[in-house]
C-alpha cells in the first residue's frame, strides 16, 4: 500500500476542562494538536500508511507526542528530537460570548527549524522520497524560514519529478505571516507545485478577497493542479478535476458541537481515499463523512473509540 508523509508542527494544547468550568479555579486538559498532525491522525485512522515529519525536543511532552503518534499507528521515524528544546504550545479560552479564543507560544518551537540544516534535510529528504504521497500546509510554510521554504520547494520539484504526488492545503493564518503580500506570493509558488490542492473558501476570501467560487477557481487555472477541492463549511464541496467543475453535496449534520479540525479531517478523508485509488467523488464523500464525525465531537482530535464507533470504512460508502 502507498505511504503518505505529512510535514508540520504539532503543539501542546491546553483546553478548558469541561466538567470544571463552574468551579472558581480554572482547570485545563492537556492534549496535542496541529493542522498537519490532525490530518495525519485521521489518515492513519482511516487505514492509510502515514508518517509524520516534525522536530521536537527531549522533554516529557515531546515524548508524549511521539507516543501518541505511535499509538495512532503513525510512523515516527521522521520525527527528530533535540536536547534542551521544546514543542510549541497553545491555550484555548472560552470567551464570554461562547467563542473559542486561541493563544500561542510557538516562536521557539523546534519545528520552525524544519529543513534549516543540511544534514537533517539530507536525512529527511532521502526518507521522504520513499513515500508516494506528500502532504503539508500553508501553516508548515509560515513557520519555517525563507531559506527552508526554498529548500522545501526545490525538494517538492525533485519529489514530483520522481513520480511523487504532492497534496497542499493553503490554511492561511494571517498572524503567522509578515504581511498578506508575502503569504500570497509564497502560496501561489506552492500552488504551482501542487498535484492536489485542498482549499477552504474562507481562507481564499481572507487571503485574496475573492467574492465568488469562480474567482478562486480562475486564479489557479494555470497552475497545472490536477485536483482542486474547495471546502465551504456546510455548503457543497466544489471539485475541479482535470478542468471539469463538479459540486458535491454535504449532507446536513445534526448535533454539530465544534467545527475545529473540520478541514483537517476532511483532507484526511479525501487524501486517504485517493491514496487507496478511489475516484475524486468517492474521496469527497469520504472526506465529508470523516469531517461529520469530527464536528459532532469536541476538539480537533476526537477520542479514537468515539471516532471508530461512527466511522464507515470506504467500501461501505
Ligand atoms: P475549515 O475547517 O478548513 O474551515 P470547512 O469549514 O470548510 O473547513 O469544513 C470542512 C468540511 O467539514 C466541509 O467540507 C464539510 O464536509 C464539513 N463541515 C464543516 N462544517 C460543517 C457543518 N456545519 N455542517 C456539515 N458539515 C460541515
Amino acid at each position: 500500500m502507498a505511504r503518505i508523509a505529512a510535514i508540520g508542527e504539532v503543539m501542546v494544547e491546553l483546553a478548558p476542562y469541561p466538567e470544571a468550568q463552574n468551579n472558581e479555579q480554572e482547570i485545563m486538559a492537556l492534549g496535542f494538536a496541529g493542522d498537519t498532525f490532525n490530518t495525519a491522525v485521521y489518515m492513519a485512522r482511516t487505514g492509510t500508511r502515514t508518517d509524520y515529519v516534525t522536530l521536537l525536543g527531549d522533554d516529557p511532552y515531546s515524548s508524549q507526542i511521539i507516543s501518541l503518534a505511535a499509538s495512532e499507528g503513525i510512523g515516527t521515524k521522521m520525527i527528530e528530537t533535540m536536547a534542551g528544546r521544546l514543542p510549541g504550545m497553545y491555550m484555548i479560552r472560552n470567551s464570554a460570548d461562547g467563542e473559542r479564543e486561541f493563544y500561542y507560544w510557538r516562536k521557539e518551537a523546534r519545528a520552525r527549524e524544519l529543513f534549516a540544516e543540511k544534514s537533517h534535510t539530507d536525512r529527511l529528504t532521502k526518507q521522504l522520497m520513499e513515500c508516494e504521497y506528500l502532504y503539508f500546509s500553508g501553516i508548515t510554510l509560515a513557520i519555517i524560514s525563507e531559506h527552508s521554504r526554498e529548500v522545501l520547494l526545490n525538494f517538492v520539484d525533485e519529489y514530483r519529478a520522481a513520480g511523487g504526488v504532492f497534496c497542499f492545503d493553503i490554511n492561511y493564518r494571517p498572524r503567522l505571516w509578515d504581511c498578506q503580500q508575502q503569504a500570497q506570493q509564497i502560496m501561489m509558488d506552492m500552488m504551482r507545485h501542487a498535484d492536489m490542492a485542498l482549499l477552504t473558501l474562507d481562507d481564499e476570501e481572507l487571503l485574496w478577497g475573492d467574492g465568488s467560487i469562480d474567482a478562486t477557481v480562475a486564479r489557479y487555472r494555470d497552475c497545472g493542479i490536477s485536483e482542486l477541492i474547495l471546502k465551504r463549511g456546510a455548503k457543497e464541496v466544489v471539485a475541479v478535476v482535470d478542468g471539469e467543475e463538479v459540486h458535491i453535496p454535504v449532507p446536513r449534520v445534526d448535533g454539530v458541537v465544534d467545527t475545529t479540525g473540520a478541514g483537517d479531517s476532511f483532507n484526511a478523508g479525501y487524501v486517504s481515499a485517493r491514496v487507496k485509488g478511489y475516484d475524486f467523488r468517492s474521496a469527497v464523500e469520504h472526506g465529508v463523512h470523516v469531517a461529520s464525525i469530527v464536528i459532532r465531537n469536541r476538539g480537533a482530535i476526537v477520542k479514537k473509540s468515539k471516532f471508530d464507533a461512527d466511522y464507515l470504512p470506504l467500501q461501505d460508502h
